[in-house]
């Protein structure tokens, strides 16, 4: 499957904030599919249309025929309906707490040791706000990142409010580009894989995207694997090779000088209520750590030891 794609700006209401996004929104970002894509390819998600549909492609295998109940993802995400977890949109500085707590919840991923990015101290991941923060209704419908989860709900009530207290249990930050959406975190907690929340929070924004007035009609989520990825396979996603058209004048390489206005710009959108914008470059920051004082007597002493070496 190939697919060719436009980056759209006629439905905005304002397009100088949507470029902003995207550039912000990309900025030393590396794995995002554009040129390499044409290389390597990607593993995409064909947004189903309807709920038929959505059911009758998860009871397939790839190969096309009936999936066994006990490899299906619709046991898993009985599983997760069993244990009475439910998806919605969330604003992430209500749940920073919670997604330290997954993202430490398990020391290696897919094989992988997880990097600072994920596991860095909580304040890395952005301030404690004194109170809860809406969802951001501002949006744009085409252009935008925001955070799906997956929740518990809890035995408890939140006093003032009197709503039942719920518990983050997995998520994804969904980044989309008018008809493409691109998962470019997706994590669930480790005590909680065994109840289904993967599958359970992918299939459950499936529905809401297809149920929604402007449906996108991809996701991408890393590199054209499903060979090798048991589970992207049964999420629907195939090997694919995307072309983004004039997305790279939107890409720019993260420097230094950046840190000291991002710090600024964080504090300012958190108090405009565009907390989106704060999010991207509070990550942009834990993307690019400042180099530890270690770190750099290290890089010096390399470079001293060359020079010698060379002379
Ligand atoms: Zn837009």
């Amino acid at each position: 499957m190939e697919n060719e794609l436009i980056l759209d700006f006629t439905k905005c209401s304002n397009i100088k904030n949507c470029e902003s996004l995207l550039t912000d929104g990309l900025l030393g970002d590396p794995i995002f599919p554009s040129e390499d894509s044409e290389k390597h390819g990607n593993a995409i998600c064909v947004i189903p249309n309807s709920e038929e549909e959505l059911v009758s492609r998860l009871k397939q295998t790839h190969s096309g025929t009936v999936m066994r109940w006990k490899n299906s993802p619709l046991r898993e995400i009985n599983k997760a309906d069993k244990k009475g977890l439910f998806c919605e949109w969330f604003n992430y500085f209500n749940h920073i707490d919670e997604i330290v707590d997954i993202n430490r919840s398990k020391n290696v991923r897919g094989g992988k040791k997880l990097s600072n990015f994920y596991v860095a101290t909580r304040s890395d991941f952005g301030p404690e706000l004194k109170k809860q923060v809406p969802i951001e209704k501002n949006l744009c419908d085409y252009h935008q990142i925001m955070y799906w989860g997956v929740f518990e709900p809890e035995a408890t009530t939140n006093p003032t409010t009197n709503i039942r207290n719920k518990k983050l249990v997995g998520y994804i930050r969904a980044f989309r580009l008018n008809d493409f959406v691109w998962y470019n975190m997706i994590i669930g907690h480790g005590s909680y894989l065994k109840f289904g929340v993967m599958h359970k929070m992918h299939t459950d924004l499936l529905k809401h995207y297809f149920k929604s007035p402007n449906p996108p009609k991809y996701i991408a989520y890393g590199p054209a694997n499903i060979e090798k990825n048991q589970w992207k396979r049964k999420a629907l996603f195939e090997n694919s090779k995307v072309h983004f058209k004039a997305l790279d004048k939107y890409y720019k390489e993260f420097e230094e000088s950046y840190r000291k206005r991002f710090k600024k710009d964080i504090s300012t959108f958190i108090e405009l209520g565009e907390y989106s914008r704060a999010e991207i470059l509070i990550r942009i920051l834990r993307f690019y750590p400042r180099r530890s004082l270690k770190s750099k007597l290290t890089l010096q002493t390399k470079r001293i030891l060359k020079n010698n070496f060379r002379n």
